[in-house]
């Protein structure tokens, strides 16, 4: 294969940019060698520099769930575009998402948009804590909520990855309000309540995504509903990765609870930097310019963004292709299992609706202590055979792979050829 310019352009971005990438999670920092540096991509397929091309597996960590430059998303952004592109002032398209949202989750009165996921869960914390008048916020490890300081302990995938514990340059101090439970376990978290009387909000990815995909157990996930409203304390769903990805109506409509205030980002903003936090009126009109809670943003709601967001969701809606993701999901785990199973390798896969993840460990995944029993080295073998056979994979065992609506019969034969393949290179290394 074929890497001279992605190469080259990896020496010349580490002049200016750190380590040529502007998120850690795209340099291949687990996996070794250098991260690939993208042309363009159409459908369900990417194009290196070098004219490799591959299956896109990454869809930009999400977002890209229609696939690459979809024609009613393209158009819909060309006309915006003609319109003007930042006005400092509100538009119709801002209404128009926020009503496409506030009916997909039924406990959504009201939105406010901002431009990423970190911004939408650092407002609703202090949203959370805005409306309850405490402090104490619990997470779970291996859940990640953005780079905010508060959140920025136990927090999975990117930092799993680069095995840092948490971020230097985050003081004491930011995150003496955080408690810290484990996921799927209810009684670490009562054991917090029992201890503080100060907790605003309990927040977790509903199903997770950035310790791979961990699934939460019904009853771990309905006395946490249960057991926040009996301690007056906010449910905070982190749905920036499952919103309008696990279903229309995200995690929450699939394993049916509702949450106090929802996050969002990723899928809603169609491949643009959009994110938002939502919830009931009660809560929502604590938000200046109603109430005295501040947060802002000069960017936010922007028109080609709210564009893009309403033609996705609104393909969304129409095409409904949250049963074909099962069938395709379904799919791809018998490839990775059989493939697995033929060649001796231990594996265990976790999905949910859209996504999907191969952990390399015997050990059922339902928290990160057991996601952390992978072989993060076999991953990496298998992420570079996968790459030579034509398939772009998120490069670390702890992030989920991504199904967009452009992965067909044509696609899936394809990947059961890169699978079996790849699988055969890693049991004999
Ligand atoms: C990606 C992600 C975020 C952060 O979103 P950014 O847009 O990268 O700031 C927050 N929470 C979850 C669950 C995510 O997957």
């Amino acid at each position: 294969m074929n890497t001279k310019n992605s190469e080259k352009l990896y020496k010349k971005g580490c002049v200016h940019l750190v380590g040529a990438v502007n998120s850690p999670v795209r340099a291949f920092a687990s996996v070794g060698g250098n991260p690939l540096f993208i042309d363009k991509a159409k459908g369900a397929y990417i194009k290196d520099v070098d004219g490799n091309k591959y299956i896109d597996l990454v869809l930009s960590y999400g977002p890209m769930i229609l696939g690459h430059r979809n024609n009613k998303v393209e158009k819909s952004v060309s006309q915006a575009l003609k319109k003007g592109t930042s006005f400092g002032a509100s538009t119709n398209a801002e209404i128009k998402l926020a009503k496409i949202v506030c009916d997909a989750f039924p406990g959504m009165d009201k939105v406010r948009f901002v431009n990423s996921g970190t911004e939408a869960v650092l407002s609703a914390i202090r949203l959370a804590r805005a409306h309850t008048g405490k402090d104490k916020i619990i997470k779970f490890s291996g859940c990640y909520h953005g780079h905010m300081d508060a959140m920025l302990v136990a927090a999975g995938s990117g930092l799993a990855t680069l095995s840092l514990p948490g971020s230097k340059g985050v003081p004491s101090q930011a995150v003496e309000n955080t408690l810290i439970s484990e996921y799927n376990n209810l009684e670490s978290v009562k054991a917090h309540f029992e201890k503080h009387d100060d907790i605003a909000a309990v927040i977790l990815e509903p199903v997770t995504g950035n310790m791979g995909v961990v699934q939460p157990s019904d009853a771990f996930i309905k006395g946490l509903r249960a057991l926040t409203k009996e301690k007056n304390a906010l449910l905070i769903c982190d749905e920036v990765m499952t919103g309008f990805r696990s279903q229309f109506g995200g995690a929450q409509e699939l394993i049916g609870i509702e949450a106090d205030i929802t996050c969002l980002g990723k899928v809603i903003g169609g491949g643009f930097p959009v994110g938002a936090y939502g919830a009931s009126d009660e809560i929502m009109n604590n938000v200046a310019p109603l109430g005295g809670m501040y947060q802002a943003g000069t960017l936010s709601g922007n028109p080609i963004a709210m564009a893009a967001g309403i033609s996705t969701l609104t393909a969304l809606k129409n095409k409904n292709p949250y049963k074909q993701f099962e069938k395709v999901a379904e799919q791809i785990e018998e490839m990775l299992l059989s493939s697995a199973k033929k060649h001796g390798v231990a594996l265990k896969v976790n999905r949910f609706g859209s996504m999907i993840n191969p952990f390399f460990t015997n050990k059922e995944v339902t928290n990160f202590a057991d996601a952390q029993t992978s072989d993060t080295e076999k991953f990496a073998q298998f992420f570079w055979a996968m790459i030579k056979n034509g398939v772009f994979l998120p490069p670390s065992q702890f992030e989920a792979w991504f199904l967009s609506t452009e992965i067909k019969e044509r696609e899936l034969e394809k990947l059961a050829v890169a699978i079996e393949k790849s699988m055969e290179m890693v049991s004999s290394i």
